[in-house]
């Protein structure tokens, strides 16, 4: 049986991670959030003391990477974010990422009927033949202000210009780069999210996937 591939992308702070978690929880699949890899082979490479931008460096850091390096606490972190975008600019890279997430949503874990995978690039590159694509956005100023509300709820130090100028820069450096730029392809079906709520964008989407016949 063919497993079911929803894809979603968009840029930072847009809500693909709460809609393709409750997707892949209402629907029972599984889901990968693709920004761990980029994430964890950032810091890998930081901890070796050498510079995320360093191609040889992170092309090794990629080869290497292991399924416990998506369990360590600071992935989180600006400083794993700011270095992922960096990271996965390369494209050695992103070349060495995509066997892992190409298996991961041609055969999900634990028999999940499909899979749920959250990024900038999966349905341009990872999985061009997903069953749905979908392309999340909202305005940059509603992006700064959920991102300033995550960090400051999780106990972090905040400050709201410091929050919108890392942003467009991730934003600016993902969208511009000369491999698997962040753009909606053609297929995608595109929602924007500043007006609407978690539940409202689930719902928008659970219907399309429905109408589509998918489950
Ligand atoms: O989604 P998240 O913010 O965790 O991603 C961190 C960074 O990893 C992004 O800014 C982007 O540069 C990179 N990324 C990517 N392709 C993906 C997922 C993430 O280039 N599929």
């Amino acid at each position: 049986m063919t497993a079911i591939v929803i894809a979603v992308d968009g840029p930072a702070a847009a809500g693909k991670g709460t809609l393709a978690r409750r997707l892949a929880d209402t629907l029972g699949m599984a889901y990968l959030d693709t920004g761990l890899l980029y994430r964890a082979v950032g810091m890998k490479v930081l901890d070796t003391g050498a510079s995320p931008a360093d191609a040889d460096a992170a092309t090794a850091a990629a080869r290497a990477l292991r399924f416990d390096d998506l369990r360590r606490s600071d992935l989180r972190s600006d400083a794993a974010a700011d270095a992922a975008s960096r990271v996965a600019a390369i494209p050695t890279v992103r070349k060495a990422l995509l066997g892992f997430q190409r298996s991961f949503a041609a055969t999900p874990p634990d028999n999940a009927p499909g899979a749920v995978l959250d990024g900038r690039d999966i349905g341009s590159v990872v999985c061009p033949d997903a069953s749905i694509k979908i392309f999340i956005t909202a305005s940059e100023a509603v992006r700064a202000a959920r991102r300033h509300r995550e960090l400051r709820q999780r106990g972090l130090a905040a400050i709201h210009s410091r929050v919108l100028a890392d942003m467009r820069e991730r934003d600016a450096r993902d969208s511009s780069r000369a491999v698997a730029p962040l753009k909606p392809v053609e297929d995608a079906f595109v929602i924007d999210t500043s007006d609407l709520n978690p539940d409202m964008v689930l719902a928008v989407v659970l219907e399309t996937i429905r109408a589509r016949g998918l489950v």
